[in-house]
Formats: C-alpha cells, sequence, structure tokens
C-alpha cells in the first residue's frame, strides 16, 4: 500500500492524497490552493500524478479547498467516479461550477480588448465550466454516514459525519491486502463539538493510520454562545442607532449560521419580528435551499429540525435577493436592515455595493464573522483603515466595526485532540496534512502515537 501527499501538505489549501492499494488508486479530495499567489500559478502546477489513473475519488466535503482541482482531473483525463455524500455531491456542483465560471470572468477580464470571447480564454483560464461539468457527470454512488460502501471488492469506505459543514465526512477505509485488513482514516476537516446546527464529530472504533487535519492545532476558540451573544447585541445596537447592519459572509454554512442565530434573537424577542434580513448572494440562497433538501446532515433536535413547527433559516422578514435589480433596491434603504452578502473577505461580490453605502455612516455596522486573509478588503477594515477603496472609489470609513471570532467551522486544539483520542485502538502512524508548519509541530508534541509525519508535498510512503 502507498499514500502520497499532493496539497495541503505543510499549509492549509489544496488537500489531495493519494492511496494506491489492490491495484486501484483512489484520491482522496482534490482541492484548490487558496494562498497570495496567482490562482492560475500554484494550482496549474503538475498534479504529482497521472490523472487518467485515478479510479476513484472520495470526497469529504465541499469546500473549494477540498474540491476545487476536480475540473482539472477531468481536463487531464480522469475517468474514474466520483464518491461523496448526497448534499456534497450538490454542494460541490454548486461550489466548483461557480468557480469555473469566476475564472472564465478572470481571465476575461484580464486579457480585456486583446481576447475573444470564448475558447481563447477558456484556454486560459485553469479550467472552464465545460471541464467543471465533466467532472460533475462523474460524480457516481452517494454514500450515507456510517453505513459501508465497498468502493471495490476488497476496499470498503464508511464515510462518518465530521461536523464541518452539512454533508461533510471523514472517510475510513479498510482494505484486505494480501491476507491482512488495514484501516486508514482521513480526517477531511474537522468540525465543533455541542453545536446547534450540526452533529459533533464521528471517529471509528480504530484506525491503524490516520491522515489528520490540524488548521487550529495550536490555538483554542473563544467559546461559541459569547460569540453568538455578540452578534446578537452589535445587531440590536446598529439598530438603536438607526443604521444598517452589513455582514460580509461566505454562501456555505456561515451565512446559514448566522440566520439561524438571527432567528434565535427573534424568537427571543432579542430582536425585533419585523426586522428585515436580507440574504443577498444567489449562491447563498442555493446553498440554503440544498441545507434544506438535506435534513439528514443536521443534529436530531426534538420536534425535528426541519419537519418540526420551524424551518431554521426562515426568519418573518428575511428576504433572498436573487436578481441584481433586487440587491441594488437594498441600497436606498436608510436604517434598520441587517444584510448578509459575499464575499466574506469583501474581495468581490454584492457586499462591496453596501459597503459603498454604509462603510461611510455612523449609524451602520459591519460584523466580520469568518476569516480575513492579509491583503483583503475586508482586512483592511478590520485592521482600522480610516478610508478604503470600494468599486474604485475612496469610502471613508465611519460605521461600527466588529470581529467576532468564535464562529469557526474547525476544531480548535483541545477538540482536535479530543478527535484524536477518541478513536478506539490500533493507532500506528499518525500523518498531520492541512495545518502551517509550526501550527503542525506544535500540534504534534502533544499526540501520542508510535509514528507522526508531517509529509512534504508530493511525498510518498509505503506502507
Ligand atoms: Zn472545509
Amino acid at each position: 500500500m502507498k499514500l502520497s501527499f499532493h496539497g495541503a501538505d505543510r499549509t492549509v489549501t489544496g488537500s489531495c492524497h493519494l492511496l494506491e492499494c489492490r491495484d486501484r488508486r483512489v484520491l482522496i479530495d482534490c482541492g484548490l490552493f487558496q494562498g497570495s499567489r496567482e490562482i492560475g500559478e500554484e494550482n496549474a502546477e503538475p498534479l504529482g500524478f497521472d490523472p487518467a489513473t485515478v479510479d476513484f475519488v472520495l470526497l469529504t466535503h465541499a469546500h473549494l479547498d477540498h474540491c476545487g482541482r476536480l475540473p482539472l482531473l477531468a481536463k487531464a483525463g480522469f475517468r474514474g467516479e466520483v464518491i461523496a455524500t448526497a448534499a456534497t455531491f450538490e454542494l460541490a456542483r454548486l461550489v466548483i461550477l461557480d468557480a469555473a465560471r469566476l475564472q472564465e470572468e478572470d481571465t476575461r477580464h484580464r486579457h480585456h480588448g486583446t481576447w475573444r470571447q470564448g475558447e481563447q480564454v477558456s484556454a486560459q483560464a485553469l479550467y472552464s465550466a465545460r471541464d467543471a461539468e465533466d467532472v460533475v457527470a462523474r460524480f457516481g454512488r452517494a454514500a450515507a454516514y456510517d453505513t459501508a460502501l465497498d468502493v471495490v471488492p476488497g476496499i470498503r469506505a464508511t464515510f462518518l459525519d465530521a461536523g464541518h459543514i452539512v454533508g461533510s465526512a471523514s472517510i475510513l477505509l479498510a482494505i484486505e491486502e494480501n491476507g491482512r485488513r488495514r484501516t486508514v482514516l482521513f480526517s477531511g476537516d474537522i468540525g465543533n463539538s455541542g453545536r446547534p446546527l450540526l452533529r459533533s464529530p464521528q471517529v471509528p472504533d480504530a484506525a491503524e493510520i490516520v491522515i489528520m487535519e490540524t488548521t487550529y492545532g495550536d490555538r483554542r476558540h473563544r467559546r461559541f454562545d459569547a460569540s453568538v451573544e455578540e452578534l446578537i447585541r452589535a445587531v440590536a445596537a446598529t439598530l438603536e442607532r438607526g443604521g444598517n447592519v452589513l455582514i460580509p459572509t461566505f454562501a456555505l454554512e456561515r451565512a446559514q449560521e448566522v440566520l439561524y442565530f438571527l432567528r434565535e434573537g427573534v424568537e427571543k424577542n432579542r430582536l425585533p419580528r419585523t426586522l428585515p434580513v436580507f440574504l443577498d448572494s444567489p449562491m447563498a440562497i442555493s446553498a440554503t435551499e440544498i441545507f434544506r433538501r438535506h435534513p439528514e446532515c443536521f443534529a436530531p433536535k426534538p420536534g425535528g429540525i426541519f419537519g418540526g413547527r420551524t424551518d431554521p433559516f426562515v426568519l418573518p422578514e428575511l428576504r433572498m435577493t436573487r436578481e441584481t435589480p433586487d440587491s441594488a433596491e437594498i441600497d436606498h434603504i436608510h436604517g434598520g436592515a441587517v444584510i448578509l452578502a459575499g464575499s466574506g473577505m469583501c474581495t468581490g461580490g454584492r457586499i462591496r455595493h453596501h459597503l459603498q453605502a454604509n462603510l461611510g455612516r455612523e449609524a451602520s455596522s459591519v460584523i466580520f464573522v469568518g476569516f480575513a486573509a492579509k491583503g483583503t478588503l475586508a482586512r483592511q477594515i478590520i485592521d482600522g483603515a480610516r478610508q478604503v477603496q470600494v468599486l474604485g472609489t475612496e469610502v471613508p470609513v465611519r460605521a461600527r466595526i466588529h470581529t467576532i471570532n468564535g464562529f469557526s467551522a474547525h476544531a480548535d486544539q483541545r477538540e482536535l485532540l479530543d478527535w484524536h483520542n477518541r478513536i478506539g485502538g490500533g493507532r500506528r502512524a499518525t500523518f498531520l496534512v492541512h495545518g502551517e508548519a509550526a501550527v503542525m509541530k506544535s500540534f504534534a508534541q502533544r499526540l501520542t502515537v508510535p509514528r507522526i509525519e508531517m509529509p512534504a508535498l508530493h511525498q510518498v510512503f509505503e506502507l
């Protein structure tokens, strides 16, 4: 059995691991690198294996850094089957088609005037919408949680709920080879325990070899309920001042989570029943619809989360604005509204129009609930810039700025250690991935396992 690593190695993006056994090649995830370098550069480098020889891709979840290079596989000759949970299939389709569209647009922008629309442009993009469609056509069997699935005879996969986003899974492989049975566990991204929407991460009874993420392997998160309280207070205070609340959000999970807590705020009479809330992101709207179709992915609630009396994402005055003119209308609202729009880091999307309309107003507020990378507009505002460039104009920052850090979808150090310790017996080796090198090292010191590895890009291990 051979295990090799082709992304998320001593870094947090580009997850892609290849397992070779029983003359089959099984890829676990094929994510996009999302660093500061040009998106085309790092992702256009050789994958480190021949995609045409890959038989199966097992997908842990639909985040771009886990599924965003799938179209590249199709482009390079992959003709195998993709296996994932049903919810992951729907979300991944949304995510990669959107990524392909953005790349085509981006390339068109850069070559404006020198390129005609069409083939030449797609040749310049990392991949085209057609490549994305090609790989979506290879989405095959849907895996149910906790139910063993024979990838091929002798290679059995069990998807366990990872509690990270809707449909997310850790994948346990049981492999019969040369009369021996071996177990390999890929963590995927590990979520938090005790959250209201998703289940806590599940672990198997035993796994000999563990490949685990370490994003927050060196730190503890703030208490979650304190973050929810901070959100409700910031919204209430803004409404009192007569301003609008802008919440830049990622389309998957965070937007829905914020809706959930706003709804709770209304139900507990902490926020007015008439509060207009806009979900102003076509992608977040589509994602919310997918969430509704997959009640099996949510933590069971008394009365059922969807079958019961309330839909967790519906507020009395929620408006979903898919069309551009409806989005533009929102900026005529002077105060009293909550606006959720992408992108989370304000690098693109409709949030920029709302920032243009509201950043200069003392009564309004911007609440950041997600990670903001260096160099992004979100980061400039968070770091206290007095004036920023938005859509080509200088806008003074007078609105209240709130940064709420407790909404992470990733387990913190304590939860990661707990996850690792809960795996039953048999652990022989743990491979750390999906984390910065320094973070991994600090995490590794806390693990008790005979062998710990921190693979380098394209490193191969014979097991
Ligand atoms: Zn993720």
